[in-house]
């Protein structure tokens, strides 16, 4: 196959590290951005190095900002006294996207595991019991994968929070953590809807 040049071939290569792109779509991505490069290629790499120096975690829920605390996170409105907890960062993105959660998030960083050895204190689950008492929550809403793990998680973060909020479960059948991203937002909104009592 023709070679562009080594800097060339070099991008193609970090590209198709990106999930959802191969080293055959990372190289029509990267050719259309050379072809591009005053509309798209410059404001892109402007946007990744602007991006690459401010993105940081948020200190109290753990989302993905540019801040020291997230958007949500300084918002008052969204301070109504629910949080929702997931795993991943993707999650809370995507449960964002549907628009029918409007209180703050809690990102755990994983899930419990005992095959791993991921204890509590891995995770962001000392914060949790943190900011119930701080945000004066009344209901935590788990949003934590269908797994052995995900389920262990739920029942561990009931029992800490046990005399607190009220601890529900999103509806059953939803495979989050990390996969809520891959559900069209009406599923999402009918999981959250039809939440129950862990
Ligand atoms: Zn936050």
């Amino acid at each position: 196959m023709a070679q562009g040049s080594r800097e060339i071939e070099a991008l193609i290569e970090l590209m198709a590290r990106l999930p959802g792109l191969g080293p055959r779509s990372a190289r029509r991505a990267v050719l259309h951005l050379v072809k591009k490069r005053a509309l798209l290629l410059g404001p892109l790499a402007e946007a990744m190095r602007i991006v690459h120096e401010t993105a940081r975690e948020c200190v109290s829920c753990g989302n993905i900002g540019t801040a020291e605390l997230c958007d949500i996170c300084r918002s008052e409105a969204r301070g109504n006294g629910e949080i929702c907890v997931v795993q991943d960062v993707a999650d809370l993105w995507a449960m964002e996207r549907t628009g029918i959660f409007r209180g703050r998030y809690h990102v755990l960083g994983g899930t419990l595991s005992a095959l791993d050895a991921i204890g509590p204190d891995d995770l962001r689950i000392p914060r949790l019991a943190e900011r119930v008492a701080a945000e004066r929550v009344h209901e935590v809403i788990l949003a934590l994968g269908a797994t052995v793990d995900g389920q262990t998680t739920a029942h561990y973060i009931a029992e800490r929070l046990a005399g607190g909020p009220a601890v529900t479960v999103l509806a059953q059948g939803v495979p989050v953590g990390g996969e809520l991203d891959f559900l069209d937002d009406g599923t999402i909104g009918a999981a959250m809807r039809a939440r129950r009592s862990l």
